[in-house]
């Protein structure tokens, strides 16, 4: 760390805030990288496909690199919050120069009917992170059964349910959409990795239900039902899998249905018809339903922020940005935190990523806007003071004081040292540790 520079606190190693912090080491200031997980990475660690190998590599050596910066010091195994290893009052009287909050999108969208506690019921990201190696979410036990309704049509429905076409081979998946077929939202790119496992009759039935409504604004039948299984033709594994995969379109969920054990048994729809509205086509209800038999209902529909993390969160889950549009920069505001309380902006705090705009897209779009975040940063930092720094000390005595277990970047390199070496000894491409024990006892006793 440099003895006389500024100190930024990134709270949330996913993309944008590593990002970000190439960007803030870069000109010269220090970083200090907080992150709930052991190991960086964020959704690109423990969200990105896990076949998708070349991918998450590719964006681990960008990673490592900005890492090695000496200017940036990371902690691993830090959850900031109420409740949590530190809390954000503790690191705010430390009096770091600013504060940027890179934590993802960490809390649960419930639709708000009935059964959602149900047995059965999964939240997409818990199940990403534990296919994807993270605990806690590793070593919890999701019960999959045979027949399973991924509500939502992105490119999250489209990877649960590669894995559970081909990973845990279930009998029946069915995709569940508010909108029609032409509003879905995964791409053609994604959709290869199941497409074989398309019931093309189911979909073509499907698609005679809802005709009328389809051909009343006028889409053409036949040219949907082509694009929907334009793929299907491709074998995307050499081994096959018996699952059948198919829509349910213009329908949405009313009430999980539940036996007296609290497990789900089906799922209540109700069935919507498309309209325009101020130039968009948007679902109504029509007041009709029906039920589909089920074991599992798995909601891909997006995240809301954390508010255990003690920042303003409103009514729509988001963190509280400044209202107040600057005149000479109509976004600044955006990436600027806001004290509802006290109706005022938090001054020196600043928000990036699915933090800032929870779901959103890519790691390049959460890239750009770490880097955005950092812009509006060292402006922010031109018209204050340098003073000498001794944040890293007083932040490790905190850590000292509240008995933090933390990990470093130095113990990273270490761990994936020895993941490295276990793939190897079982031949696979890659291998994850699956338990922060597990983890921490090996970097202690090779440190
Ligand atoms: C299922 C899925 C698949 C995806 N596949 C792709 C893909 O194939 N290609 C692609 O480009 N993009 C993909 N994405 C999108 C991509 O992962 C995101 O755009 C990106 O990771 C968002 O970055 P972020 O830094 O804002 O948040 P995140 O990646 O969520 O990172 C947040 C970080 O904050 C930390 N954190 C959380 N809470 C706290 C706390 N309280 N205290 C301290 N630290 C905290 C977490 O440990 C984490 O490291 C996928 C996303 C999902 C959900």
């Amino acid at each position: 760390m440099l003895e006389k520079s500024q100190t930024i606190l990134v709270i949330g190693a996913g993309p944008a805030g590593l990002y970000a912090s190439g960007k803030l080491t870069e000109a010269g200031k220090n970083v200090i990288l907080l992150n709930r997980d052991i190991k960086y990475g964020g959704l690109a660690e423990y969200g990105i496909f896990v076949s998708k190998h070349k991918m998450k590599e590719g964006i681990r050596k960008q990673f490592r690199k900005i890492l090695a910066n000496e200017n940036l010091e990371y902690f691993g195994n830090v959850t900031v919050g109420k409740n949590s290893n530190v809390t954000l009052e503790e690191l705010k009287n430390i009096g770091f120069s600013a504060y940027l909050i890179t934590a993802g999108a960490q809390g649960t969208k419930n639709i708000g009917i009935e059964g959602e506690d149900a047995k059965g019921v999964i939240h997409a990201k818990d199940l990403v992170y534990h296919y994807n190696h993270l605990p806690p979410f590793s070593e919890r036990e999701f019960e999959i059964g045979n027949k399973v309704a991924i509500i939502g049509v992105g490119n999250v429905m489209v990877d649960i349910a590669h894995w559970l076409v081909h990973y845990k081979k279930v009998k029946e998946v069915i995709a569940i959409a508010r909108r029609g077929p032409n509003e879905r939202a995964y791409t053609d790119k994604e959709i290869k990795a199941i497409a074989y496992n398309m019931d093309t009759e189911l979909v073509r039935r499907e698609l005679e239900r809802i005709r009328e409504n389809l051909e009343s604004l006028g889409q053409n039948i036949e040219e949907t039902f082509k694009n929907l299984i334009k793929e299907c033709s491709e074998k995307y594994y050499e081994e096959d899998s018996p699952t059948k995969f198919y829509f349910k379109f213009l329908s949405s969920p009313k009430r999980i249905l539940k036996d007296n054990n609290n497990k789900v048994i089906g799922l209540e729809l109700e069935e919507n018809i498309l309209i325009e509205k101020d130039g968009k086509l948007v679902s109504k209800g029509t007041g009709k339903t029906y039920t589909i038999d089920l074991d599992n209902v798995i909601f891909a529909i997006g995240d809301n922020v954390d508010s255990s993390l003690g920042l303003s969160v409103n009514k729509w889950g988001e963190f509280i940005k400044n209202p107040n549009q600057y005149e000479d920069d109509p976004n600044r505001n955006l990436y600027e935190l806001y004290d509802e309380e006290n109706k005022k902006v938090l001054e020196g705090f600043f928000v990036a990523g699915w933090s800032r705009k929870a779901s959103d897209g890519l790691v390049g779009i959460a890239r750009k806007d770490g880097e955005t975040a950092a812009k509006y940063i060292l402006d922010y930092l031109k018209n204050k003071p340098i003073e000498e720094d001794n944040k890293l000390s007083k932040l490790l005595d905190l850590f000292t004081q509240k008995g933090v277990e933390y990990v470093t970047k130095k113990d990273i390199e270490l761990l994936e040292k020895l993941e490295a070496e276990e793939a190897k000894k079982r031949n696979l491409e890659f291998y994850k540790f699956d338990y922060n024990k597990e983890m921490l006892d090996l970097i202690k006793s090779n440190r």
